[in-house]
């Protein structure tokens, strides 16, 4: 068994992070990808890694199975795709392009964000990332960030709020700003996390210094706010109303990834139907459009018979599973292979993450705690409740009795689960 690999880092392309299975490639578009370069992408994840494509439950896209020598060759057919690629300080905004619910244009005001913190030279600790939220239907809440941007509406026209150091329920808040003082604010504010040191999160800088450090860097460019509402769950699944009369088709990556073949195939399909770009986007999803509404419902279908998820309350959504054995060399299970067998036994529901399946302690795929954690282990398959896979098991068991907790959890008897 090779040992646990060390969590951290956030690998780019020049960059590849080791795993069990070889080096992972991320990167983080932020616009729509024609779909032609999406099957190049994709065509050359398949001749440089092991053809394994995923999408991350921030949106970035990860190809696996590099090599030293097969990495820097992927790297170079990626730069000659010319894909728009976030590479310094992840800036997250509106996957879902033209939302007509949006007050602003959150990837205008991410880019010129991007182009400031570059042209500042920050020094700033791998993990340090912002949000910018148009204030649409796609919302970000649920990601965690260093700095989190909404638009509101006020009185005077659409303003952003500033929150700091969670997601949309946990962030504390610091103010609210007219949109265009954004770029000059949030370079500040990253600027004092900075100066914290080159490990400095936000929730540092308010622990040791509290929110008066960030009014102060601040000034008078914020007015005072309060939390915001919380707002219902985004769902990126099925057909996205765009201006115009347009659509764009959510899909679901099931346990995040999909080969590369199968992937090609599906932008084909899409092309054939009208779209014309694709873009990765939170909670493992692939964004394509535009389509009128019947070439969606057309996409839809054929997407599902392809494996894609289709539908919100798929029980595949409810399962994390990482690589595992026999991809990962760490993997002391065959993590997808058995969430594969478990969806089939996990009843339909929007709740949210039930299991997560972890070829072993390292837990890469899902670091949070989940209701179900399964973690391979030399004994067999660890059982951990309400905890995560680096958490001591309770009990451990054989995959084939891993239904018997599924069954337990969800309170149905084995009969209809099986049903
Ligand atoms: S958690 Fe999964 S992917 Fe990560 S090292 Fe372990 S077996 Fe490999």
């Amino acid at each position: 068994m090779s040992a646990p690999l060390a969590r951290g880092a956030c690998p780019g392309l020049s960059a590849p992070m080791e795993t069990g299975d070889g080096l992972l490639a991320r990167v983080l578009p932020v616009g729509p990808i024609p779909l032609a370069t999406v099957a190049a992408f994709c065509a050359a994840a398949r001749e440089h890694g092991d053809g394994t494509i995923e999408i991350s439950a921030r949106g970035s896209i990860q190809v696996r199975g590099l090599t030293p020598l097969s990495a820097p060759l992927f790297a170079a057919a990626v730069a000659a795709l010319d894909i728009d690629i976030c590479e310094g300080v992840p800036v997250i905004a509106d996957p879902l392009e033209d939302d007509p619910a949006a007050l602003i244009d959150a990837n205008a005001v991410a880019a010129d964000l991007r182009r400031a913190v570059a042209a500042a030279r920050l020094r700033l600790a791998p993990k340090v990332s912002v949000i910018v939220d148009g204030g649409g239907r796609l919302t970000l809440d649920a990601l965690t960030a260093d700095i989190r941007l909404r638009a509101i509406p006020t009185a005077q026209g659409p303003a952003l709020h500033v929150a700091l150091a969670g997601n949309a329920a946990s962030a504390t808040p610091l103010g609210v700003l007219a949109p265009l003082a954004a770029t000059a604010v949030v370079t500040d504010l990253l600027a004092l996390i900075a100066a914290r040191g080159p490990e400095a999160r936000a929730r540092d800088v308010l622990r040791n210094d509290g929110i008066a450090a960030f009014r102060a860097a601040a000034g008078d460019r914020l007015a005072p706010a309060s939390r915001l509402k919380a707002r219902p769950r985004a769902e990126a699944i099925g057909h996205q109303r765009q201006k115009d009369g347009a659509f764009a088709l959510g899909l679901g990556l099931a346990f995040g990834h999909a080969q590369a073949g199968i992937l090609v195939e599906l932008c084909h399909l899409a092309a054939a139907h009208g779209a014309q770009s694709a873009r990765p986007a939170p909670d493992r999803i692939l964004l394509l459009g535009p389509f009128s509404e019947a070439t969606a419902m057309t996409t839809r279908g054929a997407a599902e018979r392809l494996g894609f998820v289709t539908e919100p309350r798929d029980p595949r959504r409810r399962i994390v599973a990482c690589p595992g054995a026999p991809s990962c060399a760490s993997g002391l299970i065959a993590s997808r292979a058995l969430a594969a067998e478990l969806a089939q036994h996990l009843p339909p529901s929007g709740d949210g993450i039930a299991v997560h399946v972890s070829g072993c302690a390292k837990g890469c795929a899902h670091p949070a705690p989940a209701p179900l954690t399964i973690v391979g282990t030399e004994k067999g398959c660890g059982i951990v409740h309400n905890g995560s896979a680096r958490m001591a098991p309770s009990a451990y068991l054989e995959p084939g009795d891993i239904l018997t907790e599924i069954v337990r959890m969800t309170g149905k008897t084995r009969e209809v689960v099986n049903a």
